[in-house]
């Protein structure tokens, strides 16, 4: 069995997925060929795996320097969770405990070893590591080697000197999220790395939705998002602490489980906030910009900005803790043009009391508005969102439109849709109200579903009648007919469409009908959001995680640590009644399989069986 071989049977034995995220491939390859590499990859693109799997395949032990305790804590008990031998070494640890720690690492139990950088030059870790079997070295968020970052961390200046003291070189990595030039270079020359295998997998996170509203009210748009994504955990960020202890109360007010977050806060209450979101005991945290860095929370499936950030950098780190499990998660920020002044009156009077001296505060001032401006550009502009973004972090996006922002969603028209609201209701009505908004629209398009061959739904003459709409201009359209009575919807959990009043009047076409739609003549990829989201069971993955909830809270560790909920949505959609079924559910390694599959298994059964 060659090496990548054992890879990829570790990708599934281990962590449970079937294939590799874009450019994990290729980084194990070259990591397990030997070479040095620079990877530059999203946050959520899967940057643990491309080193954690060649720690599985190589003979020896891996250490990986990483900045945070939160991360190192977090990583750990996610690969014991699957059945890896790992350990941190950092200030956290009382001297017994290190003492034990490095004690079993001297005999070879772990596979993967966190450790800080500061503790690298230590006389005993160096006597450690340079007795040991090394098989690779990785730096985690690289980009705190460069002073050019914010996140510089002087620590990271001592991974070099270590990899020197090391009898035999190892391999060296370097893992980052941040793409500037300047920050790239600089890890390459201050880690030393040997010709590296360079990649970047790019900026996009196609999961993400990117939303701009510019409401009047704040509080009321808020609170009609928080509506629309009921249920659901997310953060609100907010400019100012008076903002987040604000909008934190209205919230509460209004019935809203929500804790507020910020550096002014007392640090006992700061820690149980933090931890209460992790742990999903809270769905919502309202924080300022001091929330999130070394948060490893997956399953964050919106984050609000309640005012807009002083740059679009900012904005797309915060933006981007949203959907990290790569499941479907939503951007979206709320302007009003007294943000842009107050980050105006920031920028003037932010840098009065730095060490600066007067002329590079003008330059440092200068580049500043300039950042502002492109944030204002992307908070007031027309077109897509994504193009925006990813044109400002100089990539060049495949797609003009990528219809999955609001600002494609809105790059629409007014037109005459008689005839197409006639085909729909009569669809509706071969379908004979025994079937929701989603499913219709399906049909309509002509979707290729399983569900609807089951039921025969595509021997009706509707079937595909709307191909050429694509599904989201179907869906938006269904909804306006509802809205003008000419539909309507049941009550309950499952709602069912049927007719309306004034379906008549539709079906015989007596008065135009219009509607304001994407035009079809812009190239925008409809159904995207449709289609990725994969009908579940709700009931069965409501019990699925409420049954994720008591183990996490037994064992004390986050939710997602146990299953991410990109996992539990695939076993509720597999339904698995057998170990060797669960296996195949995405995310379900042995590891896994081990601890929890059997308490799934019982509760999947005794769902199906009531
Ligand atoms: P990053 O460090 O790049 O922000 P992570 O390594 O934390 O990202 O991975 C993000 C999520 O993606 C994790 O839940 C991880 O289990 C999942 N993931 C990683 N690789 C794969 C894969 N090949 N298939 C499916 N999920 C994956
Ligand atoms: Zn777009």
């Amino acid at each position: 069995m060659t090496a990548m071989d054992a890879a990829r049977q570790a990708l599934g034995e281990v962590f449970g997925y079937d294939d590799f995220r874009p450019g994990q491939e290729q980084v194990i390859a070259a990591i397990l060929s030997g070479r040095d590499v620079m990877a530059v990859m999203p946050t959520g693109a899967g940057k643990s795996l491309c080193y954690q799997i060649p720690a599985l395949v190589l003979p020896g032990v891996t250490l990986v320097v990483s900045p945070l305790i939160s991360l190192m804590r977090d990583q750990v008990s996610a690969l014991l969770q699957n059945g890896v031998r790992a350990a941190y070494l950092n200030s956290s640890l009382t001297p017994r405990q290190f003492m034990l720690a490095l004690q079993n690492a001297r005999n070879g139990v772990y596979k993967i070893i966190y450790v800080a950088p500061e503790r690298l030059l230590t006389e005993l870790f160096l006597d450690f590591a340079c007795h040991a079997q090394i098989a690779q070295v990785v730096v985690d968020e690289a980009h705190c080697v460069s002073q050019w970052g914010q996140d510089f961390r002087p620590g990271y200046l001592q991974i070099e000197p270590f990899i020197k003291r090391l009898p035999v070189r190892p391999r060296l990595s370097a893992f980052t999220a941040t793409a500037t030039e300047s920050v790239r270079r600089d890890i390459v020359r201050l880690l030393d790395l040997k010709a590296p295998y360079e990649i970047s997998t790019g900026f996009d996170r196609p999961n993400l939705y990117f939303e701009v509203r510019r409401p009047k009210d704040r509080d009321a748009e808020l609170l009609r998002f928080l509506a629309e994504h009921k249920g659901q955990s997310g953060i609100v960020y907010c400019g100012t602490r008076k903002g987040v202890e604000e909008v934190a109360r209205m919230l509460r007010q209004e019935g809203i489980d929500a804790v507020g977050y910020h550096a002014g806060m007392p640090d006992e209450e700061r820690r149980s906030a933090q931890e209460d979101f992790v742990a999903d005991s809270v769905p919502v945290i309202v924080a300022t910009n001091a929330f999130g860095m070394g948060i490893d929370k997956s399953n964050v499936s919106f984050v609000v900005h309640y005012n807009m950030p002083k740059d679009l950098e900012s904005y797309y780190q915060e933006a981007g803790r949203a959907g990290r499990d790569g499941e479907e998660a939503v951007c979206c920020l709320l302007y009003q043009p007294a943000d842009v002044r107050l980050n105006q009156f920031l920028i003037e009077h932010g840098q009065e009391e730095s060490e600066l001296d007067a002329q590079t505060q003008q330059v440092v001032a200068e580049r500043a508005k300039e950042r502002l401006k492109q944030m204002t550009f992307y908070a007031t502009g027309s077109g897509c969102l994504r193009t925006r973004i990813l044109g400002y972090f100089g990539e060049r996006p495949a797609k003009v439109y990528c219809g999955n922002c609001s600002g494609c969603l809105s790059a629409a028209q007014e037109r005459d849709v008689t005839r197409e609201a006639g085909q729909i209701v009569s669809g509706v009505m071969a379908m004979q109200g025994r079937y929701g908004k989603a499913l219709t629209a399906r049909v309509l398009v002509g979707a290729r579903d399983e569900r609807i061959r089951a039921r025969g739904l595509d021997k009706l003459s509707a079937f595909g009648c709307l191909r050429a709409e694509g599904e989201t201009n179907v869906r938006a359209m269904i909804d306006e007919l509802i809205v003008d009575e000419v539909l309507e919807v049941t009550e309950g959990e499952y709602p069912l469409l049927r007719p309306g009043p004034r379906a008549r009047e539709a079906l015989l076409g007596d008065e135009p009908i219009r509607m304001t739609l994407p035009t079809a003549d812009t190239p925008i990829e409809t159904g995207r959001r449709v289609t990725q989201k994969r009908q579940v069971d709700k009931a069965l993955l409501v019990r699925l995680t409420a049954l994720r909830r008591r183990i996490a809270e037994e064992q004390h560790v986050p939710p997602f640590i146990i299953f991410t909920n990109a996992t539990l949505r695939d076993m509720a959609d597999k339904r698995p009644r057998t170990r060797a079924a669960m296996l195949r559910v995405d995310g379900v390694g042995a590891g896994k399989l081990e601890r929890y599959g059997d308490a799934f298994l019982r509760e999947i059964e005794a769902y199906v069986g009531e």
